[in-house]
């Protein structure tokens, strides 16, 4: 049962203790939105079979003590949003139990509306429903459907499942609640950085130094669920995890990853990555910054922009050529450095609620200690980019993810010529369109994250999914911004800021026409732009 439609019925109305869900659940034209509670002690025995069916697995299943996704009557439904007070040894048979001791018992212990779960011999557990205000159809919006038609979730780990877990709670409780004011004020949300770092889920898969172990699938599950909260939160991590501490990862020395890797992972530490300059966006591989030897130190001069955390960072990977042998190299330049000077970029209608800077580099001294020792020549930046690739197609599919589901959700509550729009075959058919990008954006995740665990995903491929899910996210928030009419442009039902903000990733990280280029490169033999 829908959170907002408990609240519509008191329990006075309820004269027919059966009606009311079937009512709600029965009529093929009313899809039940999302479910904050689920099992009504109801008359079982009135009930229709479908519904008895799912019920029965509810209790058998137990899923309230193990938490995973069930569905009822084809909704997902996700039971670790149920907040448990307390259990009540009953022991009843509920199809014995009129409704009205049911609902007086959930009186006795809270205040909240409430309602018993319960199965026949089994212990009762008292559920209150989150609180939800009034009829405000945005409250609860936006909070995850469990999306999954095609059971990629079948497919994961118990291990993986508790990544996916905790990243969509902190997602539904923590993220969706406050991000539209932080992107509304165009401000770092910092107390969100906090509780990101006490869920552990920072450190994009890197072994050891203090990061969670992570699959690839784990941590592309972790991007995915981010971007479903938000682009900005999303493009951190990407920033933080995906570059910063991956180039640290994978070209540092033993003693930066010790000294780097785990206070980053803790988020005690931000990091940075300076690629793009000004004058060079997509042909990067011809950036001008330099940097020569001096000594004991490298002395490194140029301009970049666009670089996320810029302003913030404790340590910035910046990307420079040696005026030597004119190879492209990787320097950690560190907070207070003399001549680093970063300015936030202003005015940004993306991704708001993260700050990208332009940054001057004017003689900044960097010790020898702080080169990083693997990056020899450009190939090792666009090692680190294949990663990164490879969250932005993850990310993109949590955008459209957190498109389709907003969309659903809101089409089976709004009204129109007095049926929810559900009801509607074009809008059935749209919803089935953006479900269908939605499953091929995820089985092309799915299959990423098998690569990388093979060892076999290459730069193409990467470039390809990036291109694909970016383009499929941009035409799934298209369709849902335009299926929640004027509520579409309002932040409080989130999907306008996803549209904004897909816009950034679409163009970061290479943008669609370049993943195109390197792509057709090498199915055609041709390159187009080299
Ligand atoms: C929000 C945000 C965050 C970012 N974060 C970072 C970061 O942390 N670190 C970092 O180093 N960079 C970062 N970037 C930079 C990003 O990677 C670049 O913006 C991107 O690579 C595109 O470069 P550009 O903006 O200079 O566009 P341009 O390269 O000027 O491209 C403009 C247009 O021309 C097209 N184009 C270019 N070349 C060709 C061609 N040969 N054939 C056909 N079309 C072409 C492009 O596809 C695009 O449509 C960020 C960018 C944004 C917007």
């Amino acid at each position: 049962m829908t959170a907002t439609a408990a609240e519509s019925f008191a329990p006075e109305d309820l004269a027919d203790q059966a009606a009311p869900l079937d009512a709600l659940l029965v009529d093929a034209a009313r899809t039940p939105p999302a479910f904050d509670i689920l099992f009504w002690n109801s008359d079982t025995t009135r009930m229709s079979a479908r519904l008895h069916a799912d019920f029965v697995g509810l209790a058998m299943d137990d899923p309230v003590i193990t938490p995973g996704e069930i569905t009822l009557l084809g909704v997902p439904i996700d039971l670790s949003q149920v907040e448990v007070d307390s259990y009540v040894v009953a022991g009843i048979a509920d199809h014995l139990t009129p409704w009205q001791n049911c609902y007086a018992s959930t009186q006795l212990l809270a205040a909240g509306p409430g309602f018993v779960l319960s199965a026949v011999g089994r212990r009762t557990r008292h559920l209150r429903l989150r609180q939800l205000r009034g009829t405000d159809m945005h409250e609860g919006i936006g909070r995850a459907r469990g999306t999954d038609y095609f059971r990629i979730g079948d497919q994961l780990t118990d291990e993986e499942r508790d990544y996916l877990r905790r990243a969509r709670d902190f997602v539904d409780d923590e993220v969706l609640p406050v991000i539209n004011g932080f992107w509304e004020r165009a401000e770092f949300p910092w107390p969100l950085i906090e509780k990101l770092a006490k869920v552990g889920i920072v450190g994009d898969g890197i072994e050891g130094y203090g990061c969670p172990p992570m699959s690839p699938i784990a941590s592309g599950l972790v991007h995915m669920e981010l971007n479903r909260g938000d682009g900005s939160l999303g493009t951190f991590l990407g920033v933080q995890a995906g570059l910063a501490m991956q180039s640290i990862a994978m070209l540092g020395s033993e003693e930066q990853k010790q000294r780097w890797l785990p206070a980053m992972a803790r988020l005690d530490k931000l990091g940075a990555f300076t690629l793009t300059e000004p004058t060079h966006g997509s042909d990067s591989v011809a950036l001008e910054t330099s940097a020569r030897r001096d000594g004991d130190d490298w002395v490194i001069n140029g301009a970049k922009k666009w670089i996320g955390n810029g302003t913030l960072a404790d340590v910035v990977v910046v990307w420079a050529r040696d005026q030597a042998d004119r190879q492209v190299k990787g320097f950690l330049v560190e907070k207070g450095a003399a001549g680093y000077d970063a300015r936030r970029i202003d005015g940004k209608g993306s991704l708001r609620a993260v700050w990208q800077a332009e940054i001057e580099l004017a003689d900044v001294r960097v010790p020898e200690e702080n080169r990083l020792p693997g990056a020899t020549s450009f190939k090792d930046a666009g090692r680190v980019l294949a990663g990164t690739r490879n969250a932005v197609a993850w990310g993109a599919l949590g955008h459209a993810t957190a498109a389709y589901d907003v969309a659903a959700t809101y089409c089976a509550q709004r009204q129109q010529f007095g049926r929810p729009l559900v009801s509607f075959q074009i809008v059935q058919d749209r919803l089935v369109k953006m479900l269908a990008e939605v499953c091929s954006m995820q089985l092309y995740c799915l299959r990423l994250g098998r690569l990388i665990e093979e060892g076999t995903l290459t730069d193409t491929i990467a470039a390809l999914a990036k291109m694909n899910n970016t383009r499929k996210a941009r035409q799934v928030i298209f369709e849902a911004r335009d299926l929640l009419g004027g509520n579409g442009i309002l932040l409080d039902f989130h999907v306008m800021r996803h549209m904004a903000d897909i816009e950034a990733i679409h163009t970061y990280e290479g943008t669609e026409t370049i993943q195109t280029l390197i792509v057709s490169r090498e199915i055609t033999g041709v390159g187009a732009f080299t």
